[in-house]
C-alpha cells in the first residue's frame, strides 16, 4: 500500500517540496512497511509558510464572518463526503482499525468544520455605559498566525480541532503534525483549498520537534497550540513565554474512572473498556486507573475480563477488527516495559500482557491489571497503551482522595445511580473533563482541556474562542475634554 502524497508540505495553497530537508518514512504500523516518504521542513519552507500566512490573515480576518464560516461548512461537507478514503489514510498512519477512523476521527473533523463555521458569524463584543455619555466597547480580534502542533493518536481529529476555531475567529495556521502520522493534514489543506479558503491561511509543514521549536519561537507567530506530552508541554510553554505568546495545551493524563457498587456494572465494564482499549488505549483522556468498590470488584473483574479477552486483534482495514497495532514499534517496546514493570512490582495480571500471538505489526493485546496500588510505575506514569490498572477502595472520600493524587488533571469519571453522588464526586475532581455513566466522549459543542499538568486552555465550544481572539478595549467620550493643564 502507498499513500504517498504529491509533497511533504502544503504552502500559499499548493504542495512544497524541498529535499533539503532531512528524509523520513511513513510506516503503517500494521505491517511496519514505509507508505510515504517525506522531507522535514528546512528553515526556508518554514520561513515560506510563515511568511504565507502573515499575508493571508489580516483580509482574511476582515472577511464577513459569515463568509469565513461557509468555506468551513463546506470543508466539513467535503470531508463527510470523502469519509471513507479519508478514513482509509488515517488507518494508514495510526494503525488505528478502520472500524474506528470510519466514525471517529474524519467525522469528528468535519463536526470541528461545521461547529465554528456556524460559530463564527455569531460572535459578538459588548458595551459598558460609563455614565456622562461616555460608553465603551469591546471588539474580538484575531491574533494573527498561530501555530499548530500536533500528537500521532487523532491526527485528523488535531488538525480540526486546532484550525477550524482559528479560522473562524479570522486567523492563519501554520500546522505541524507529528512525525509519525504526517499525511492527513495535507489533505485537510487541499480539502480547505478546495472548499475556498484562500492561500497562505492554512499551511502544514513537516518534521519532529525542532520544527516544531522553531514555529514557536518564530516573531510572526501570535500563539501555540500543542497536543502532546507533558514533557513537550514544558518546553512549548517555555519557548512561548519568552515571546508572551498566547497558548493552549492539551497534554497527558492518568485520569480516574470510579466505580461505585450501585452502578450498572455492564456500562461501568462497557466505559472502562473504551476508556482504556479504543485506539489501543492511546488516547489522552484515558480512564487508566479504575477505582472500583471493592463489594463490586469480583464481579466487575470477571465481566471485564470475558470481554477484553473477546476483542478481535487483527488487520486495521478489515471492518471487523476492533484494535489494531500501537503507532510504532517504540510506543510498543514502552508498553510492554510497563507491563513489565507492572508485572514485577507485584500487580495481578487478568488478561493480556503480550501481543497477542500477532507478529505482524505493533500489537499490544488489551491487558488488564487487578491488584493495583497507587504507588506502582503503573498507577502513577502514562503508559498511552491498552493497559487498565483496576484498583479497589471503600469510600466515597477515599476514593476521590486518591483519584486526586496525581499530578495529572486531565479528565476523570463516576459511575453510581445515585446522581447526587455522581455530581458531587465530579465536583471534587481535579480534571478539565468528566463525565457522569460515560466516558471519553468528546462532542465539539463541549469543551475539552485539562488542568495541574494536563494543560492550560480549552479546545472546542464556545470556550474555544477565548483562546484564538484577543479583546481590543474601546473607550468613547461624548463629551468634551476635562484637562488639568
Ligand atoms: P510528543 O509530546 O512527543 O509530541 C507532540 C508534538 O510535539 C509532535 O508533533 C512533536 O514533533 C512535537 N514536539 C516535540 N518536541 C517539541 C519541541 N521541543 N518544540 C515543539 N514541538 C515539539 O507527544 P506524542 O508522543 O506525539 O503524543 C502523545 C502524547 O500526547 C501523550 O502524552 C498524550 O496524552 C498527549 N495527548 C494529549 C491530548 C489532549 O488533548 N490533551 C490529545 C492527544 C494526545
Amino acid at each position: 500500500m502507498q499513500a504517498q502524497p504529491q509533497a511533504s508540505h502544503y504552502i500559499d495553497g499548493a504542495f512544497v517540496e524541498d529535499t533539503d530537508g532531512a528524509a523520513f518514512d511513513v510506516i503503517y504500523p500494521y505491517t511496519g512497511a514505509a507508505v510515504a516518504r517525506l522531507h522535514a521542513a528546512t528553515p526556508a519552507v518554514l520561513d515560506r509558510a510563515l511568511a504565507a500566512a502573515e499575508r493571508a490573515q489580516a483580509d482574511w480576518a476582515a472577511r464577513p464572518p459569515v463568509e469565513r464560516g461557509r468555506v468551513l461548512r463546506r470543508a466539513a461537507e467535503i470531508i463527510r463526503e470523502r469519509n471513507r478514503p479519508l478514513s482509509e489514510l488515517e488507518t494508514l498512519d495510526t494503525g488505528k482499525p478502520l472500524q474506528e477512523t470510519l466514525v471517529a476521527d474524519a467525522a469528528s473533523g468535519a463536526d470541528a468544520l461545521e461547529y465554528f463555521g456556524g460559530y463564527a458569524p455569531t460572535v459578538t463584543g459588548q458595551t459598558i455605559a460609563l455614565g456622562g455619555g461616555d460608553f465603551a466597547y469591546t471588539l474580538r480580534e484575531a491574533l494573527g498566525v498561530c501555530a499548530g502542533i500536533g500528537a500521532w493518536n487523532y491526527p485528523t481529529q488535531i488538525a480540526c480541532w486546532k484550525a477550524a476555531p482559528a479560522l473562524a475567529f479570522g486567523n492563519a495556521m501554520v500546522f505541524k503534525p507529528s512525525e509519525l502520522t504526517p499525511l492527513s493534514a495535507l489533505k485537510l489543506a487541499e480539502i480547505l483549498t478546495e472548499a475556498g479558503l484562500p492561500p497562505g491561511l492554512f499551511n502544514v509543514v513537516q518534521g519532529a520537534g525542532a520544527v516544531g521549536a522553531a514555529l514557536v519561537t518564530d516573531p510572526r507567530v501570535a500563539k501555540v497550540s500543542l497536543t502532546g506530552s507533558v514533557e513537550t508541554g514544558r518546553k512549548v510553554y517555555a519557548a512561548a513565554a519568552e515571546g508572551i505568546r498566547h497558548v493552549t495545551m492539551e497534554l497527558g493524563g492518568k485520569s480516574p474512572l470510579l466505580v461505585f457498587d450501585d452502578a450498572s456494572l455492564d456500562d461501568a465494564v462497557g466505559a472502562a473498556m473504551l476508556g482504556n482499549f479504543y485506539s489501543a488505549g492511546q488516547i489522552c483522556s484515558n480512564g487508566t486507573r479504575v477505582f472500583v468498590q471493592k463489594s463490586a470488584i469480583g464481579a466487575f473483574l470477571d465481566r471485564l475480563e470475558a470481554r477484553s479477552r473477546a476483542i478481535v486483534l487483527g488487520d486495521p482495514m478489515e471492518e471487523a477488527t476492533q484494535m489494531g497495532p500501537l503507532v510504532s514499534a517504540a510506543q510498543r517496546d514502552k508498553v510492554m516495559g510497563y507491563i513489565k514493570a507492572g508485572v514485577e512490582e507485584g500487580a495481578r495480571l487478568v488478561c493480556g500482557g503480550g501481543n497477542g500471538g500477532r507478529n505482524d505489526g505493533f500489537f499490544v493485546e488489551p491487558t488488564v491489571f487487578a491488584d493495583v496500588t497507587d504507588d506502582m510505575v503503573i498507577a502513577r506514569e502514562e503508559i498511552f497503551g491498552p493497559v487498565m490498572c483496576v484498583l479497589g477502595f471503600d469510600t466515597e472520600d477515599e476514593a476521590v482522595a486518591r483519584a486526586n493524587a496525581t499530578g495529572f488533571g486531565l479528565a476523570g469519571g463516576v459511575f453510581t445511580a445515585d446522581l447526587s453522588r455522581g455530581h458531587r464526586v465530579v465536583s471534587r475532581l481535579q480534571a478539565g473533563t468528566c463525565w457522569i455513566n460515560g466516558y471519553n466522549l468528546t462532542p465539539v459543542e463541549m469543551p475539552f482541556g485539562g488542568v495541574k499538568l494536563s494543560g492550560v486552555g480549552r479546545e472546542n465550544g464556545h470556550a474555544a474562542l477565548e483562546y484564538y481572539t484577543q479583546i481590543k478595549t474601546v473607550h468613547v467620550s461624548m463629551g468634551g475634554v476635562d484637562a488639568p493643564y
